[in-house]
């Protein structure tokens, strides 16, 4: 007996850019894996299951994968608005973590990152912060599956008051959650400007030995490369090439201020990029060479950032405009097609996430991660292909999230935990922020 049937869908496996809509469709699941997929006439008439959802009118298709956020900063969302990053980074966003932050402030707050990721269809994010065993707890509660990293900077951090110690906590994150079958830990080095480079190395070396990814913010800003070019005389990305910190286990977050030979080093090295195009335009740090790092085959996937610098987490949005910017910076209307996109939010960040052979694609053996979506609302009337995904659509047209074969999301509401009583305690944690 299966676990699940999906039937009568608009399915989108997304196996490649090409892959086209099956319709109408069903999915198998039994326990966390897709069993089969495939057009309703191929549906054997003795396949029963537990549970059956009629998927009429709805695209089923994998869940979504943000390769990049900072979750438990929904606090903080709308705090400091319209700013440059270092203004806004170290006049608000650093005094107000180092006065804000707590284990039980990012149990709540990652929580209601989480319940809005689950109704925008993401069903796998990598996220960075401190105290990230409570992130990463907050995601098991919420059943989203996740890359967790804890955070690596050389000031006081919250939960790491000695900087001196900041590499063997993410250690100690790593080990206490290394068997876990929905959180994949990792580590997270805050950036160049913000790490020395015995750090960086050590950060390395830490996750070499326990085969996991170091994740980094990297040539964000102009501001960012000039630093580096002065102070180490070489662009961040030659930075961190010398100090060895470059592999297929790295994952650059943002990688704006890129030349071509820095492209070439991240090509050689297998490093994966995850692009931030919202944060990037909101902060104003100028538009990441998509088009050359997919040209040179850099694993590439799709991100948030944090809601302070975006102010969503919706990835339908970020697909959209990603799609646009683009298109716009190269007065090119051929420049990264819909298609394109959607293979970023989906098989890119599981490329990048060194997820690809769990998630990604509809795929028989694949874990169970889907979203239904409804058409049949009238931004998404009439619906010719999957283009309007990213042109049209957003998060609020998700009906249900599948995570690992379960039910995470039903008709929009959440059935993994109470999101009434999560939003009530950032209200009260708001509240004190602004008192
Ligand atoms: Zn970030």
């Amino acid at each position: 007996m299966d676990d699940l049937l999906i039937i009568n869908a608009m399915l989108l496996p997304l196996t490649s850019a090409a892959a086209a809509i099956i319709h109408p469709g069903f999915v198998r699941i039994k326990g966390d894996r897709i069993l089969q997929l495939g057009a309703m006439v191929r549906l054997d008439a003795g396949v029963a299951a537990r549970r059956t959802l009629d998927a009429a009118g709805m695209v089923v298709m994998p869940g979504l994968i943000n390769g990049h956020t900072h979750a438990p900063m929904t606090l903080f969302r709308g705090l400091a608005d319209d700013l440059p990053l270092m203004t806004w980074l170290q006049e608000h966003i650093f005094p107000a973590e180092a006065r804000w932050v707590t284990p039980a402030m990012v149990y709540w707050c990652a929580k209601l990152a989480a319940a809005e990721m689950l109704r925008a269809g993401t069903t796998c994010v990598a996220d960075g912060y401190f105290h990230e065993e409570a992130v990463a707890a907050a995601f098991l509660d919420a059943g989203l599956r996740a890359v967790a990293a804890q955070g690596i900077i050389d000031f006081p951090a919250p939960g790491v008051a000695d900087p001196a110690d900041n590499v063997d906590a993410a250690a100690r994150f790593i080990e206490n959650w290394r068997k876990d079958t929905l959180i994949r830990p990792a580590a997270f080095c805050h950036s160049p400007y913000t790490c020395s480079p015995a750090t960086l190395q050590q950060a390395k070396a830490m996750t070499r030995r326990l085969g996991t990814k170091l994740f980094i913010h990297l040539a964000e800003t102009r501001e960012e490369a000039d630093q580096c070019q002065a102070r180490f005389g070489l662009s961040p990305v030659r930075h961190l090439d010398r100090l060895g910190v470059l592999d297929s286990d790295t994952v650059c977050v943002h990688c704006v201020w890129l030349d071509n030979g820095d492209l070439d080093i991240l090509a050689a090295r297998g490093a994966a990029v995850i692009t931030c195009p919202r944060s990037n335009m909101k902060l104003a740090v100028g538009t990441a060479p998509l088009t050359e790092m997919l040209s040179r085959n850099i694993p590439v996937g799709l991100g948030t950032d944090s809601c302070a610098s975006n102010n969503a987490l919706d990835l339908f949005n970020e697909m959209g405009t990603a799609a646009r910017l683009h298109k716009v910076h190269s007065l090119t209307p051929t420049t990264l097609p819909a298609r394109q996109v959607l293979q970023l939010a989906t098989r890119g960040g599981a490329q990048a996430l060194g997820l690809e052979a769990e998630i990604g694609s509809l795929t028989p053996g694949k874990k169970a991660d889907l979203l239904l979506l409804d058409c049949q609302t009238p931004e998404l009337t009439p619906f010719h292909h999957q283009d309007l995904l990213v042109y049209a659509a957003s998060g609020h047209n998700v009906r249900n999230t599948i995570i690992n074969g379960r039910l995470v999301m039903e008709n929009r509401t959440i059935l993994s935990f109470d999101l009434e009583e999560t939003m009530h305690r950032v209200r009260e944690l708001a509240d004190r922020l602004n008192r």
